[in-house]
C-alpha cells in the first residue's frame, strides 16, 4: 500500500458539497481507503480573479493503485461529477490532484509527482500541515519550512467565506 496525499479544490455549484461528494467517491474506490481528511479552507483564486473563491482540502489515502492507475481513477471521479474546465487555472466543479505518492518522484507528460505547485501554494501546504505536521516533500524540504518562506497567501478560514 502507498500513502498518497490528494488535493481537492472546487469553486462552482456549492464547493463544500462538491468536496464532500468527491470524498465519498474516494471512499468507494477499490484497493483504497481514506485515512484522514483536513478541514475545508477558503482561498482566493490563483489564476483569473473574476471567478468565485475556491474551497480546498487535502486527504490522505492508502492505496494499492499505481500512480497512473490512481490518476485515471481521479479523472473518472472528476468526469462523473461533471467537471467542466473552462480555462487554465479557471473555475471548476472539482479538481483532484495527486500531491505526493509515498516518497516517489516522477516526471512525465501526464503525471508529475510531487505535484508541481506543491511547494508554493498555501492552500495545499496549510491543509497538509494540519493532517501531517512532520511531512517532508521530496527534494523540497519540510512542509513547515516551505510555509515559513511563503511569499503569498490565498487562504482564509472557511467561516469567512461568502456562501
Ligand atoms: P490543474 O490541476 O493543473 O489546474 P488539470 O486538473 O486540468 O489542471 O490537470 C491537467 C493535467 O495535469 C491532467 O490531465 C494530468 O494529466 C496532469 N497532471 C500532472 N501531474 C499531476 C498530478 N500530480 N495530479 C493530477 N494531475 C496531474
Ligand atoms: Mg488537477
Amino acid at each position: 500500500m502507498a500513502s498518497v496525499f490528494i488535493g481537492l479544490g472546487s469553486n462552482l455549484s456549492d464547493p463544500v458539497k462538491q468536496l464532500n461528494t468527491a470524498l465519498s467517491s474516494l471512499e468507494k474506490l477499490p484497493k483504497t481507503s481514506v485515512v484522514q481528511t483536513s478541514s475545508f479552507y477558503g482561498s482566493t483564486p490563483l489564476g483569473p480573479a473574476d471567478q468565485p473563491d475556491f474551497v480546498n482540502a487535502v486527504c490522505l489515502l492508502d492505496t494499492a493503485f499505481s500512480p497512473l492507475e490512481l490518476l485515471a481513477e481521479l479523472k473518472k471521479i472528476e468526469a462523473d461529477q461533471g467537471r467542466i474546465k473552462k480555462r487554465h487555472w479557471g473555475e471548476r466543479l472539482i479538481d483532484l490532484d495527486i500531491l505526493l505518492f509515498d516518497e516517489l518522484t516522477l516526471t512525465s507528460s501526464v503525471l508529475t509527482i510531487p505535484h508541481q505547485g506543491i511547494a508554493s501554494r498555501d492552500f495545499v501546504l496549510i491543509p497538509l500541515l494540519e493532517i501531517a505536521p512532520d511531512l517532508m516533500i521530496p527534494n523540497k524540504g519540510s512542509v513547515q519550512s516551505l510555509i515559513s518562506v511563503l511569499q503569498t497567501s490565498y487562504l482564509y478560514p472557511l467561516s469567512e467565506a461568502s456562501q
